[in-house]
């Protein structure tokens, strides 16, 4: 899918646009503890075709002497990994340095680009100042105004001639693409290296380097997969919390491309805040996903260590009770061979389909096992089910009121659902609509 990446000063409206463009998902059912902000890469389409997008610029800095560091950064980012570098600029401030500065960089980056010129919304699109925009030097300038929403289409239709062309030929059907996902340092490029039995060479961190670098097929009697590793790329910064913040935004594009995320986790330091946060994010993106911990070797064990260990990740991460938990060494290989196998069986049950014939079999023992609540006199009546989509499994439920379908009681339908089919390694998603 080609990627848009939107770069530009605080203030412009980026994130507005992205909004815009990415469109409200539909609520999740469940909160997931530890990720609170908004998001900052989804999937879209346009005149039929689909595109990811993301926004560089989600993290702003506060101070202004820093501005034009992060722009830079920014520039780069963007740089690196899209198809077509999305440059927004505003009609109130006008052309400024920093607008100049990156300019400069996009365009020596030879990226295509497409400039929008933002807030014309109390300005008419005739107004002669959109044409000071054309001194950066990126050729036309788009009208735009996110707060309307006039002007998204132009955007995006600009951005489109740009994408490269479709191949025609469709993603390989049975590659399935795995993330290899978790905190600096917990062996993610270890265990793709392990795997491949061979020292990688490392990825450089110039910009340029393509995000299909860090992509690795590998193929063995099990399988055909491609990694997508976040590891590969560090950036040099001073200022080590951006970096920290990027690396959550690298994660979170690996998961939406994967099939199946490897949720690594140190075991000598269990679950931290930082596993928390990535492992929510493949959870929050729907993905089938294998709890690994890593460095077992380090572990001085009796007969209850992994029992334990096991339990602190199942407290710890309770929002993902369906992830198998796999105790591996990257270093020694100690249960890697495993590891092809789980994500083989999590991939598939992700891709499950469930009749509405059998769906409703279990509704309705679920829902004479457990009545469903009332309120008021009134009780639920929940109609029926049906399965809407798969990767991740996601039903909708057909009722008289959805106030009265309570979280518990559809915990109680997921669990039902999960007892019967499985569905183990997979979130699942469930809708309420009433009729
Ligand atoms: P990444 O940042 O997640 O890619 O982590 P690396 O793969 O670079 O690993 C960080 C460090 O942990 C390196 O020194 C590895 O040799 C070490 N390491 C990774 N996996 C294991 C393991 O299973 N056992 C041991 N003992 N060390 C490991």
């Amino acid at each position: 899918k080609p990627l848009i990446a939107i770069v530009g000063r605080p203030n412009v409206g980026k994130s507005m646009l992205f909004n815009r463009i990415a469109g409200k998902r539909l609520s999740i059912v469940e909160d997931t503890p530890g990720v609170t902000r908004d998001r900052l890469y989804a999937s879209s389409d346009w005149s039929g075709r689909e595109f990811s997008i993301v926004d560089t610029g989600g993290i702003e800095p506060t101070a202004d002497s820093e501005i034009l560091l992060f722009m830079r950064e920014q520039a780069l980012l963007a740089i690196e990994m899209a198809d077509v570098i999305l440059f927004v600029t505003d009609i109130e401030t006008g052309v400024t340095a920093a607008d100049q500065e990156i300019a400069s960089m996009l365009l020596r980056s030879k990226k295509p680009v497409v400039l929008a010129v933002n807030k014309m919304d109390s300005i008419g699109p005739t107004n002669p100042d959109i044409y000071e925009f054309y001194a950066l030097g990126l050729g036309d300038p788009v009208a735009l105004s996110a707060v309307h929403g006039h002007g998204t289409g132009d955007v995006l239709d600009a951005c489109l001639k740009y994408f490269p062309e479709e191949t025609g030929e469709e993603e390989e059907e049975n590659v399935v693409k795995v993330a290899v996902i978790g905190k600096p340092n917990v062996g993610k490029s270890s265990l793709i290296n392990y795997i491949l039995g061979e020292n990688r060479v490392i990825v450089s961190d110039v910009a340029g380097t393509t995000r299909d670098a860090v992509d690795t097929p590998f193929e063995n009697e099990q399988g055909r997969y491609i990694f997508i590793d976040t590891a590969g790329i560090r950036r040099r910064s001073r200022v080590d919390d951006r970096i920290e913040k990027y690396s959550v935004l690298r994660s979170e594009m690996a998961i939406e491309r994967a099939d199946v995320c490897l949720i690594m986790i140190d075991a000598r330091d269990g679950v931290t805040e930082q596993d928390t946060k990535v492992a929510g994010l493949a959870h929050e993106a729907g993905k089938a996903s294998i709890i690994v911990v890593n460095k077992w070797d380090l572990i001085e064990k009796d007969s209850n260590t992994m029992d334990h260990m096991r339990q602190e990740v199942r407290n710890a991460l309770g929002y993902m009770t369906y992830a198998p938990v796999l105790f591996i060494s990257a270093k020694s290989g100690q249960r890697v061979d495993r590891l092809f196998e789980l994500i083989n069986y999590v991939d598939n049950q992700s891709a499950m389909r469930i009749t509405t014939g059998m769906l409703n079999n279990v509704l309705s023992d679920a829902t004479a096992r457990v009545q469903p609540p009332t309120d008021k006199g009134k009780r639920l009546k929940i109609y029926y089910m049906t399965q809407i989509s798969v990767r991740p499994p996601t039903f909708v439920c057909f009722c008289n009121d959805a106030t009265l379908f309570h979280f518990s009681y559809q915990r109680y339908l997921e669990n039902q659902i999960r007892g019967v089919f499985g569905l183990e390694g997979t979130p699942v998603r469930l809708f309420v609509r009433e009729r």
